[in-house]
């Protein structure tokens, strides 16, 4: 087990103008934590994992791994194991045998190779499948056996690679949650990169989110949903996206859906210290409501769309009169409005409101 951290650590690619894929990140994992990269596709998340494992050159900065500067030392020498998206089972091996193939490199005797890999099969629940060949295998089942090659090896810190894009979405949330107990269980440093924002938020005990090769944000998934950094943060996590639009302020007041609504004072304060005329307002969708029509702080929306998913529905729709600001709100499941209707909606509390700086996009409190 060990400490991870990048230090100020870039991967330039060259070109006119370069691709600084990663761009001077400062992360520091702890020992034992699950860590999970999120971001949209392009963002450098793998970039950041390869320059970890060695498979990518530091441009500028540091790595380290437990104590040790591992910015030059080649791949072999870094005590990682990595699971990637495509599994990479020898297909000509036996599930056995590609568990064990690591160790065997490594010149282990017979018996401990075979002593590793009954207990990882036993961790996986692939003991029925170890003298099946990889294509005799479903999916879910390939995925263990990735995860065994790499458990075996008994490194200091796993990599993982979106190792469960090529499951079925049932799968998938099975695995996930498969995954976070025996890491839990080992207990050994994880660094796992996915761009599926509620992958990470139910994964990782602390999500860094990339764009652009740029860390934005690295903290718990409560922290960052309720506190998230900058707009972009704001709208990339949470399913449904918070509702992101520019709003003026005036005094201690916003205006949203024609209301002026009240400013908790730390908000007011920060606002008036900005400067700012107009911010970004952002308010997640379970933090409007439906009220009824004559409230006297409720506004009009017009419903597009309505998901209903089971317990609750997810309702689309647009703000009545002059702005026509695009809404999703969540509301009871059992008494969902319907098409076309103008619904009459409020903040919850204003407390839940979050400001961004309209052109920087960071947070103002
Ligand atoms: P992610 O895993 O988040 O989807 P990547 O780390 O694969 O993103 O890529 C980050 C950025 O680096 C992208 O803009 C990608 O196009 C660029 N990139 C990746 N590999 C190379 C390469 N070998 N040469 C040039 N650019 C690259
Ligand atoms: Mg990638």
């Amino acid at each position: 087990m060990a400490q991870v951290s990048f230090d100020s650590a870039s991967r330039v690619y060259a070109g006119s103008p370069p691709v600084r894929a990663v761009d001077r990140l400062d992360l520091a994992v702890e020992d034992g934590e699950f860590l999970v990269l999120v971001g949209p596709s392009g963002s450098g998340k793998s970039t950041a994992l390869r320059m970890l494992a060695g498979l990518e050159d530091v441009d500028e900065g540091t790595i380290r791994i437990g104590d040790r500067d591992v910015t030059h030392v080649p791949p072999k020498g870094r005590d990682i194991a990595m699971v990637f998206q495509s599994y990479a089972l020898y297909p000509h091996m036996t599930v056995a045998q590609n568990m064990g193939f690591a160790l065997k490199l490594q010149g282990l005797p017979k018996a401990t190779i075979a002593e590793k890999v009954a207990e990882a099969a036993k961790l996986l629940d692939l003991e029925k499948y170890l003298a099946r060949k990889p294509k005799a295998l479903s999916g879910g089942q390939r995925q263990r056996v990735a995860m065994g090659r790499a458990i075996v090896r008994d490194p200091a810190v796993f990599l993982m690679d979106e190792p469960l894009s090529n499951l079925d979405a049932k799968l998938r949330v099975e695995t996930r949650a498969n995954i976070a107990a025996l890491q839990r269980r080992l207990g050994t440093t994880t660094i796992y990169v996915t761009h599926d924002q509620v992958e990470a938020m139910t994964m990782g005990h602390r999500v860094a989110v990339l764009k652009d090769g740029i860390l934005q944000q690295c903290d718990t998934p409560r922290a960052l949903y309720d506190r998230p950094a900058n707009a972009f943060v704001a709208g990339f996590i949470g399913s449904p996206a918070m509702n992101l639009h520019a709003a003026a302020v005036e005094g201690d007041k916003i205006r949203l859906g024609g209301l002026d609504i009240p400013l908790p004072r730390e908000s007011a304060a920060a606002v008036h210290g900005s400067g700012l005329a107009e911010v970004t307002l952002g308010v997640r969708p379970e933090s409007l409501t439906l009220v009824p029509a004559d409230t006297p702080d409720g506004f009009g929306v017009v419903v597009e769309l309505v998901e209903e998913l089971g317990a609750d529905a997810l309702v689309h729709g647009s703000v009545a009169g002059e702005s026509g600001d695009r809404l999703v709100l969540r509301v009871d499941g059992r008494t969902p409005p319907t098409l076309g209707q103008t619904i009459t909606v409020t903040v919850r509390n204003p407390e839940e409101l979050h400001l961004f700086h309209p052109q920087t996009g960071d947070r103002l409190v």
